[in-house]
């Protein structure tokens, strides 16, 4: 079946780092975008149009963006921001800012728009509300839009979902033993 990405982190700088899934578990740790089919299906689908990206330049970007934003998620501060700031430097030094107040600054290519947009998510988005998903493997990031900053899962339809399943059979469980 075609890759149907799940955009649920709030912004595409963390779309981009869901594209790992069960990233905390290494027998089951799977990237979504590893083939160009793949990749295309994610750039589209978050905006960045049909232009081919390159893999490794992506997947780049991905882990120095994680390292970053990981321990943020985690409650700590910025990880190493030397290489982003790296790669910041070379995207706006590619760019033509388009637009005034604000200003809209996009990258020449999709991975620049990546870099960018990472920028822009340390930058301007309220960070306190990042947050990484509950389940102990699973390892997807979002930005808690709900009103009183209570979500846990990526979705309640997976992780969310299987936490409640694993909680009912501990209940059924002891139940039976009792
Ligand atoms: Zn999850």
């Amino acid at each position: 079946m075609a890759y149907q990405p799940e955009l649920i982190g709030g912004h595409v700088a963390l779309d981009l780092l869901n594209t790992v899934s069960w990233r905390l578990d290494p027998t089951r740790i799977v990237d979504r975008i590893a083939t160009p089919e793949a990749l295309a299906i994610w750039t589209a689908a978050v905006g960045l149009g049909t232009e081919p990206a390159p893999y490794e330049r992506v997947a780049a970007v991905r882990e120095v963006v994680y390292d970053v934003v990981l321990p943020v998620a985690r409650g700590m501060g910025p990880g190493d921001l030397h290489e982003l700031q790296r790669l910041l430097v070379a995207a706006m030094g590619r760019a033509t800012p388009t637009a005034l107040q604000p200003l809209d600054w996009p990258g020449v290519d999709p991975v620049d728009e990546l870099v960018l947009a990472a920028g822009r998510l340390l930058e301007r988005e309220d960070l306190s509300r990042l947050r990484e998903c509950q389940d102990g493997d699973c390892g997807w990031l979002f930005l808690d839009r709900s009103k009183n900053a209570s979500r846990r899962w990526c979705s309640s339809g997976d992780c969310g979902n299987r936490a409640r399943a694993k909680r009912h059979y501990q209940r059924t469980r002891i139940g039976s033993e009792a």
